[in-house]
């Protein structure tokens, strides 16, 4: 009997077959397919006849059929729908896979063919599109040390593979020193605490196996107890702890760790020929250098240094005005800012929750989507992984494009946050793929019978994730490796970010947000409410934020720091940081950055994106209209349709006619002077 992995899926769409597949299908299947693409990448590599694009380049992109089928069932049930079994699976496959990867880039008959090509690209006669999956996919190998020879070839799997072990190091301190310090509070303690918060100290007291509740530094407990105790001593205990988490001495201490990190990547660097670990780690972005990030960061510093410190005096105000003789501190500011914000802007929450129905919501991203591009969705049954996910299929003009699935309900089996990926990316070589994309959230379930209902940051998530989606739906290009959101880290948020916008649009409030009982549209003023809300603290939240982002843009351009705390200080005071704010990660605990490389000198990412949507949107508006055809097709056609086929930058110009500046940003952010 064939494994109904590997099996041709002769079902709808060539859906994957959830129905037949079962758990103890996968280990065999990811051996066969495993084993089949090294096969496959072999006679590519020992291919007797001269390299051309189609026997190298397009066959690779062909190459690995069996085990993406195989991985994209894998990795969509191992995240969005876990079991114990699964986990194991999980932790027995990540290694196998890395070291398939590494097998594939040192695979030196392999890359002499595409080092052949590369030399020669301009003699081949190939496409736009040809030439920079060539251009990339030779990067890539170049990259991960492909053209290294003997000592440095060595020095650098050296250098990998303890770069690795100290990642997980750091990883495992961090938690260690969060499970370790926990704060006991007494009944008084919980004074001014509001319920939620209560509730959290009392399971994690029991937790714990306390007789009462405890604050511990878990991020979904210490915050809110920062916002809303009013007990200064206590407040400065647990921020203490918080901000000390990596730096307690002893064996889980982070900072000796982050030296080493940081020597070792400016090494890896060197090795590969680059000045430093940020111009080898921009080199791919669309930032490009460090010079460009260094700008854009400064250009949003200075405005919100202004904004934090006004707001600052303000809470001082407060402070002395609760009787209390010092200046403002790191433990204060959430707490005053609080009280600030219940002044300024009484909403409630749960005042806008009636208004914010999932499946209107739902219905409303499709809608815009329909208005901008066309889209049309209609219902699938088909089996899928769990019982809460949707299918439909995506047409235009009455011809397919994708299949979207949405599993939106939170669950013990789903990881946390929010997601959306490629069951099946779109291509048009060597074979005609069509999408299969799929969005996870994690929205409460509600009762039997009553309509699921979300809070504003819920309608923002399912339309920043479907965002990403309709960046897979509209590919529109000939090969895998670069279709939908295989684009640039600092680009790949800007098409959903910039979807979050539409959610803000008044007409589309007005269509679909509509009380669950009455029916009624959620009246302007509430509205507005919630929209001043969302720029409130600004200058604080962009300020620790963009702190970090210099910290650890700083740390890998130029040589490596001996001391990391030491360079930590002298960059925080030539920015001139304000005392009573300090970085979003400090060093000892800044993971984006230390656990792996996904971050490194690419914290800025965030931001970059947040400056193109802010722009983008603005195109729209200047057009007349969040639904102005002519901007919505050259969105489409320069950027939803285009994914990594071409340079990032060259496609925001085409789109915008120039690159983005700073000023929507700071508009949207309520930071504009
Ligand atoms: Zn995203």
């Amino acid at each position: 009997m064939t494994n109904p992995l590997l099996a041709d899926w002769d079902t709808p769409f060539q859906l994957a077959p959830f129905d037949r597949i079962s758990d103890s299908d996968f280990a065999p299947a990811f051996d066969e397919a495993l084993a089949a693409h090294l096969a496959e990448v072999d006679a590519i590599a020992t291919n007797p006849e001269p390299a051309n694009f189609a026997n190298t380049i397009e066959a690779l992109e062909g190459a690995g059929e069996a085990l993406d089928k195989v991985l994209s069932v894998f990795f969509t049930v191992a995240g969005a729908d876990s079991t114990p079994a699964r986990q194991e699976l999980q932790r027995a496959f990540s290694p196998r896979l890395s070291a398939h990867s590494s097998a594939i880039s040192d695979n030196k008959a392999l890359f002499a063919r595409i080092a052949e090509l590369w030399d020669r690209r301009d003699t081949l006669g190939l496409t736009a599109e040809e030439d920079r999956v060539l251009y990339l996919t030779h990067r890539g190998f170049v990259r991960s040390g492909a053209a290294l020879e003997g000592a440095s070839a060595e020095r650098m799997k050296a250098v990998k593979s303890r770069l690795a072990v100290l990642g997980t190091s750091f990883t495992q301190n961090l938690l260690s020193d969060e499970a370790a310090w926990f704060m006991p509070l007494s009944e008084a303690d919980l004074q001014g605490l509001p319920e939620f918060v209560v509730d959290g100290a009392r399971s994690a007291g029991e937790a714990l196996g306390q007789d009462g509740p405890v604050v511990t530094l878990s991020r979904s407990l210490i915050v809110p107890f920062l916002q809303f105790s009013p007990r200064r001593d206590l407040r400065q205990k647990a921020f203490c702890a918080w901000a000390a988490r990596g730096a307690n001495g002893g064996d889980s201490d982070n900072r000796g760790i982050a030296a080493e990190v940081l020597a070792l990547r400016e090494e890896r660097a060197k090795l590969l020929g680059y000045a430093d670990f940020a111009s080898f780690k921009l080199e791919t972005e669309m930032a490009g250098t460090p010079g460009r990030v260094r700008d854009l960061l400064m250009a949003v510093w200075e405005p919100a240094k202004a904004q934090a410190l006004r707001d600052a005096t303000e809470m001082e105000h407060m402070l002395s005005a609760d009787g209390i003789n010092d200046a403002l501190q790191p433990w204060d500011w959430r707490y005053y800012a609080d009280k600030r914000r219940r002044v300024l802007h009484d909403l409630d929450e749960a005042e806008l929750k009636p208004y914010l129905q999932l499946d209107k919501m739902i219905q409303a991203a499709f809608t815009c989507s329909n208005r901008l591009f066309g889209l049309e969705f209609r219902p699938l049954d088909l089996p899928l992984y769990h019982a809460d996910c949707r299918a439909w299929e995506v047409t235009r003009d009455g011809k397919h494009l994708a299949v979207f699935i949405g599993d939106y309900f939170a669950r013990a089996s789903k990881r946390s946050g929010a997601w959306c990926s490629a069951m099946r990316s779109q291509a048009r070589r060597p074979k005609p793929l069509a999408p299969v994309v799929i969005n996870v959230c994690n929205f409460a379930k509600p009762p039997k019978g009553k309509p699921a209902l979300l809070s504003y940051d819920d309608a923002r998530t399912l339309f920043h994730e479907f965002g990403h989606a309709l960046h897979q739906m509209l590919s529109d290009v000939d090969f895998g490796s670069v279709s939908g959101t295989s684009v640039a880290r600092d680009f790949v948020e800007l098409p959903s970010q910039l979807y979050e916008h539409w959610l803000e649009v008044p007409e589309v409030l007005a269509e679909f947000a509509t009380h669950a009982d009455t029916g009624e549209a959620m009246p302007q003023a509430l509205l507005d409410k919630a929209l001043a809300a969302s720029t409130f603290d600004m200058g604080f939240q962009t300020v620790e934020y963009v702190a970090s982002a210099m910290v650890d843009l700083e740390f890998h351009n130029g040589p490596a720091p001996a001391d990391p705390m030491a360079r930590q200080a002298e960059i925080l005071s030539g920015m001139g940081m304000p005392a009573p704010i300090t970085m979003r990660h400090a060093t000892p605990h800044f993971a984006h950055v230390f656990a792996g490389d996904g971050y490194s000198s690419g914290y800025y990412s965030y931001m970059w994106s947040e400056v193109m949507d802010a722009d983008a949107f603005a195109a729209f508006e200047e057009a007349g209209g969040a639904f102005d055809p002519a901007t919505a097709a050259r969105l489409e056609q320069f950027i939803l349709s285009k994914g990594g086929s071409v340079d990032a930058q060259e496609l925001y110009i085409a789109f915008r006619g120039r690159m983005p500046g700073v000023e929507a940003l700071l508009k949207g952010r309520g930071l504009a002077a």
